[in-house]
């Protein structure tokens, strides 16, 4: 089994459904409200679980009723949680989605995610120098990111980036990280001032932009390839990164080829769009392999 440690968010999503948005200082009344476990540090966390990995998280949640059910999540899920501690008086992120009229609008409130400093992951050092793969995502303060990579680096631990949600990401984290991936808007932000073609000749075999249903796009050290994913009938595309990203880390924990490894991810992530939610459409190991 592959011993993966995920450095990331853990929030609870509170979503509604309307058939009108609320404008300013408006009220509308709403369909629908549900509950359900997200942030990109966890739906990784979960998807790599499902498909076979030994997860280890690396996160906070707050001392409230969302933050128990964050950690019941993550046992359902047989991912590791003894470095998911509860931060005293603060709230467990949140996000509040708003389903209305074909579309969503989002507010995050990150709280106790903030508190996923330096120092609070320094204490799983251990874990971390013990893994095979460490992922990381960008919803933790930018210092914490900084740090992993370059610990991941002066113990060569292989580190997958996934650097979302977009923002301009320093070169040193760049530098140490071994395979990151992007979406295009993500890669854009990343790369601004530089052609995608230039960015991806300059990071051979490590930059892999996904492209949505087309697939993922990287630079072999020859020439630029594209691999396309599967055809599937698309239900919801929510947490399809998640996917790819966690099926990515596992299958290059597991000593995969770089091609068999994006061929895994594009299987999983493609499955996973073909059902509602972000952790409701994650596959298991088997459902993958089945349709490899
Ligand atoms: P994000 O969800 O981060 O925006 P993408 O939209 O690029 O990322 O999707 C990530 C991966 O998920 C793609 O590279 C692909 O493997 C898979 N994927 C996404 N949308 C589809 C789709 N409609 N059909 C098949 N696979 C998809």
């Amino acid at each position: 089994m592959a011993k993966i440690t995920i450095i990331g968010s853990s929030s609870m999503d509170l979503v509604v459904t309307s058939s009108k948005r609320p404008g300013a200082g408006e009220t509308v009344l709403g369909e629908s409200f549900t509950t359900v476990p997200g942030g990109k540090g966890a739906n990784q966390a979960v998807a790599a679980a499902r498909l076979g990995a030994d997860v280890t998280m690396i996160g906070r949640v707050g001392d409230d009723h969302f933050g128990q059910q964050i950690l019941r999540n993550y046992e359902e899920n047989h991912v590791h949680v003894g470095y998911v501690k509860p931060v005293t008086h603060m709230e467990s992120g949140t996000a509040h989605i708003v389903l209305a009229e074909g579309d969503n609008s989002i507010v995050v409130v990150k709280a106790a995610n903030n508190e996923i400093t330096p120092a609070y992951v320094e204490e799983a050092l251990d874990v971390i120098r013990n893994s095979d793969m460490v992922l990381i995502q960008q919803e933790i303060p930018e210092e914490t990111v900084v740090y992993v990579s370059k610990i991941c680096a002066k113990y060569e631990v292989p580190l997958l980036l996934n650097p979302a949600p977009a923002r301009e990401v320093e070169a040193s984290v760049i530098e140490n990280a071994t395979y990151i991936t992007p979406n295009e808007h993500e890669a854009a932000i990343m790369f601004k001032g530089q052609s995608l073609q230039e960015a991806l000749r300059q990071y051979p075999n490590k930059l892999f932009v996904t492209e949505g249903s087309n697939g993922v796009r990287f630079f072999d050290g020859e020439q630029e390839v594209v691999v396309p994913t599967y055809k599937v009938e698309a239900v919801d595309t929510t947490g399809a990164g998640d996917t790819f990203n966690a099926a990515f880390a596992v299958a290059l924990a597991e000593g995969k080829s770089l091609a068999d490894s994006v061929k895994f991810a594009n299987r999983a992530a493609s499955l996973s769009v073909t059902k509602f939610g972000a952790q409701g459409g994650m596959p298991t190991r088997r459902e993958v392999e089945e349709q490899l």
